[in-house]
C-alpha cells in the first residue's frame, strides 16, 4: 500500500517551489542549517524566502535532509551533495552533524575533533553515510549526553564507534541503559574538555566546555532568534525556556549564574540557535538572560 502524507503546506510559506508542511515539529534544525530560507512562526518553521542562489539552494537542501520528520519539500537542490555536507564545519574543530532524529525532538548534535580523541555531543540520526564521514574525521572516543531527553540512539553510536558514553547520574533512566560513565558533578573529561553540571532543565543537565571557548549547552541555554523560542530578550542574545523547564526553574537560574564564572565565546545548543557573540558579549548577555529568568520565576 502506498503511504500518503496528510501534511499540507503551511500557508505562510513564501510562494515558490520550497515549502514546510504541517508535519513540522518546530525543532528549529532547518533555521540553524539554512537561516536565510527558513523562518520561525508560533509553532512551526516556514519558508520565509525562497532560496535564490546556488549556495542558498545547497543550504536549503541540507535542511531538507536534516529535518527529522521530512517536513521540508523543494526542488533544484542536489540532495546527495547536501547530505554529504554533514558533518558541517561551524568553528575550528567543531562540526554540526545535521540529520536530526525525531526521537530526540530534532535535537542538534555536534562533533568536536580533538587530537586526543573526538567527542560527539548528543545523538544524530544514525545515517550510515554520516557515520562513515564521522569515521573519516577520526571517529568518536566519547559520546557526551547533555541530558536525558536527547539520548535516544546512544546505543547505536556506541556500537558504531566503540565510544564510551558519559552523562550525569541524576538523569539515569531506563533509556540510558548501557551508558558506561555516570558523573555526579563537574568533571574534566580530557585536557581542555570540561563537563559542567547545570541542573534546571533536567536534574542532570550538563554542558561541555571545550578549550574555554565552545559551550555545548544541551537545552539549558541557546541563542535567541526573532521569536525567542520560548525566551524573552534581545534578538541575538542568549535564551532559555521556562515552559520547557522539566525540573526546577530556580535551579536553572542558579546554574545560569554559575556560568558567569566560565569563559566561552560561542554556544552550541541541542535546541534553539547557536550563539556566537564572543567573549566580550558573554557576561552582559548572560546577565540580561538571568534578569529575565528572575522576572518570570
Ligand atoms: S527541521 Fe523540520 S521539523 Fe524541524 S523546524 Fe524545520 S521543518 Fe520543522
Amino acid at each position: 500500500m502506498r503511504w500518503v502524507s496528510r501534511a499540507k503546506p503551511w500557508p505562510d510559506n513564501a510562494p515558490g517551489t520550497w515549502h514546510v508542511d504541517t508535519g513540522c515539529i518546530d525543532c528549529g534544525c532547518c533555521r540553524v542549517v539554512a537561516p536565510s530560507t527558513f523562518g520561525e512562526a508560533d509553532d512551526h518553521a516556514f519558508v520565509r524566502e525562497q532560496p535564490s542562489s546556488p549556495e542558498l539552494l545547497h543550504r536549503a537542501g541540507m535542511a531538507l535532509v536534516a529535518c527529522p520528520v521530512h517536513a521540508i519539500h523543494g526542488e533544484g537542490a542536489d540532495l546527495r551533495a547536501a547530505a554529504a555536507s554533514f558533518p558541517d564545519p561551524v568553528a575550528p574543530g567543531v562540526y554540526a552533524c545535521g540529520f536530526a532524529s525525531a526521537a530526540t525532538f530534532g535535537a542538534s548534535s555536534w562533533l568536536v575533533v580533538r587530537p586526543d580523541g573526538n567527542v560527539l555531543v548528543d545523538v544524530p540520526r544514525p545515517v550510515p553515510a554520516l557515520l562513515d564521514r564521522i569515521r573519516a574525521l577520526g571517529g568518536v572516543r566519547t559520546l557526551f549526553l547533555t541530558h536525558r531527553d536527547d539520548i535516544d540512539g546512544h546505543d547505536k553510536m556506541a556500537a558504531a564507534f566503540g565510544c564510551e558514553r558519559v552523562m550525569h547520574a541524576a538523569d539515569r533512566c531506563a533509556a540510558s541503559e548501557g551508558v558506561e560513565h555516570y558523573l555526579d558533578g563537574d568533571s574534566t573529561l580530557a585536557p581542555g574538555v570540561d563537563a559542567l553540571h547545570l541542573p534546571g532543565h533536567t536534574q542532570g543537565s550538563m554542558a561541555l566546555l571545550v578549550d574555554g571557548s565552545y559551550l555545548f549547552s544541551g537545552d539549558h541555554l541557546w541563542g535567541r532568534g526573532p521569536r525567542g523560542w520560548v525566551a524573552e530578550g534581545a534578538e541575538g542574545g542568549l535564551g532559555a525556556g521556562r515552559s520547557v523547564c522539566w525540573y526546577d526553574w530556580r535551579e536553572q537560574i542558579r546554574s545560569m549564574e554559575r556560568l558567569l564564572d566560565h569563559d566561552f565565546a560561542a554556544v552550541y545548543p541541542g535546541h534553539g540557535r547557536p550563539w556566537t557573540g564572543g567573549r566580550e558579549a558573554r557576561q552582559p548577555a548572560l546577565q540580561r538572560l538571568i534578569a529575565w529568568m528572575r522576572e518570570v520565576s
